[in-house]
């Protein structure tokens, strides 16, 4: 990425490429080839919201009651912030030093600004509930140096920022090349596609029982914009496979299983710090299955084999949490709630 060249002839499309686009000008957003990142970005903008529209009345109340929550439901939404406030941190930090510095493809790295500011506002919104509550905010934003599982999970992931962060780190050879696609498996398929997922669980549980609902809300929010984040990861990874077949190993398909199975290890370690004892019909072997659940979908969405072939042991949260269609899930919960309302009359 040179100075300009004067006179110089359009980009070609056919030199398009996620990664080491061999006409390489990210200035011009033509010709489009990855239209799955404008799409993205599209979305994203239609879906944009701020943590402080929601209202926390009914959060802050029933934080403040002696008897609205059991010891054990605090100690369980303090945990899932505790991994929520630095995770969007992490991510966005990826996002930006990782991922866009090194993709060539100008539509994608649009997608990834737009992304970014997305994790700004999930960090936004874990800020704004931790304030409304009248949470200790250094205890609760340092739990990732503390709690043990927390940080085993964070320590993982960005164990995989070596050598990409490194300033002479260049895509272009095999083994760079396979260290960047490492890195996006890492942060979109198991940092956004399974670490986040037993915690949005653990939201929604609270939800069911009318419990910390504002905080739950801003929850679904943020799992709408983290599945197109999600998604967005999938095609890269996807088209960077097409794009340059032979990066996908045998041997490299075998690792990411293998990162897959150790994400999965650590998410259940990070389920039963949570969940001691259990609460509200959850329990650490449910979430075991779960996260299972959850790991062979990823697995297939990048063409790998399922590993543990269980069922949903929380089928009421696939509607919730595990959707593509989260634009239906958000007109259902709006409009089922217009209907409890007038169901009082
Ligand atoms: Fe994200």
């Amino acid at each position: 990425m040179s100075s300009i060249q004067k006179g110089g002839s359009a980009v070609d499309i056919n030199k398009r490429r996620i990664i080491n686009g061999a006409d390489a000008d990210v200035m011009q957003l033509y010709p489009m080839r990855h239209t799955f990142a404008w799409d993205a970005y599209l979305a994203g903008n239609a879906n944009h919201w701020l943590p402080t529209e929601i209202s926390m009345q009914l959060d802050i109340e029933q934080w403040k009651s002696k008897t609205a929550l059991t010891e054990d439901e605090r100690k369980a939404f303090e945990t899932v912030l505790g991994f929520f406030t630095t995770a969007d941190s992490i991510a966005a930090n990826n996002v930006v030093m990782g991922f866009y510095k090194h993709t060539t493809s100008p539509e994608c790295r649009m997608y990834m600004l737009r992304q970014g500011y997305e994790e700004a506002i999930h960090t936004h919104a874990y800020q704004y509930i931790v304030e409304s509550l009248g949470m200790d905010e250094s205890r609760i934003f340092n739990m990732y140096r503390e709690v043990e599982a927390i940080y085993k999970k964070d320590d993982f992931v960005l164990s995989f920022n070596e050598g990409i962060f490194d300033p002479n780190f260049k895509t272009g050879t095999f083994e760079n090349d396979q260290k960047f696609l490492e890195n996006i498996v890492v942060f979109s398929l198991i940092m956004e596609g399974i670490f986040f997922y037993s915690s949005f669980a653990v939201m929604f549980g609270f939800q069911r029982l009318g419990k910390l609902t504002g905080s739950a809300e801003q929850i679904q929010y943020i799992m709408r914009d983290e599945s197109q984040h999600l998604n967005f990861g999938i095609n890269l990874i996807n088209t960077i496979k097409n794009e340059q077949p032979e990066l996908w190993t045998p041997e490299f398909q075998q690792h990411c299983v293998d990162l897959v199975k150790r994400a999965v290890a650590l998410e259940y370690e990070f389920a039963t710090t949570v969940f001691p004892k259990g609460i509200f019909g959850m329990n650490a072997d449910g979430f075991r299955d779960y996260i299972r659940y959850i790991a062979d979908k990823r697995l297939g969405m990048i063409g790998l084999p399922a590993q543990y072939n269980v069922e949903n042991p929380f089928p009421w949260m696939s509607e919730a949490i595990d959707l593509n269609k989260e634009k239906n899930f958000f007109e259902t919960r709006v409009t089922e709630y217009k209907v409890g309302g007038q169901l009082e009359w």
